[in-house]
């Protein structure tokens, strides 16, 4: 979608800091980082949110996710994974993401 940012970005129109790229994903740097590391990853099918992905997209995301999180970023004391769905949930930007945290002890 044109007027989608994550889209953009993952067309290369918009710049990114990106830490990990397949056929199914792309993950990078949250521009306002809530967190030492804080990576969102997306699919690179335009799907607007979590509750219009079919399962097959959400297990190659999820399973993305872990490899990202675990084995590129080495968040070896653990991280948090946030996925904000709709307005009641802080969706701001409609092209699904997940957001991983980590980097320091998380509380709420
Ligand atoms: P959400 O509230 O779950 O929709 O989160 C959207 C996230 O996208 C926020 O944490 C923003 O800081 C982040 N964001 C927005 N624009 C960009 C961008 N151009 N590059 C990286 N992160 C962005």
């Amino acid at each position: 979608m044109s007027d989608c940012i994550f889209c953009r970005i993952r067309d290369g129109e918009l710049p990114c800091k990106k830490v990990y790229e397949d056929e199914d994903v792309l993950a990078f740097h949250d521009i306002h980082p809530k967190a030492p590391v804080h990576v969102l990853v997306i699919p690179k099918q335009h799907v607007a949110t979590f509750s219009d992905a079919d399962e097959a997209l959400l297990g190659r995301l999820m399973d993305r996710v872990r490899h990202v999180a675990d084995s590129v970023l080495g968040l070896k004391e653990g991280w948090r994974l946030i996925v904000n769905v709709r307005a009641g949930g802080g969706q701001e930007v409609y092209h699904l993401h997940a957001h991983i945290l980590g980097g320091k002890r998380l509380s709420f």
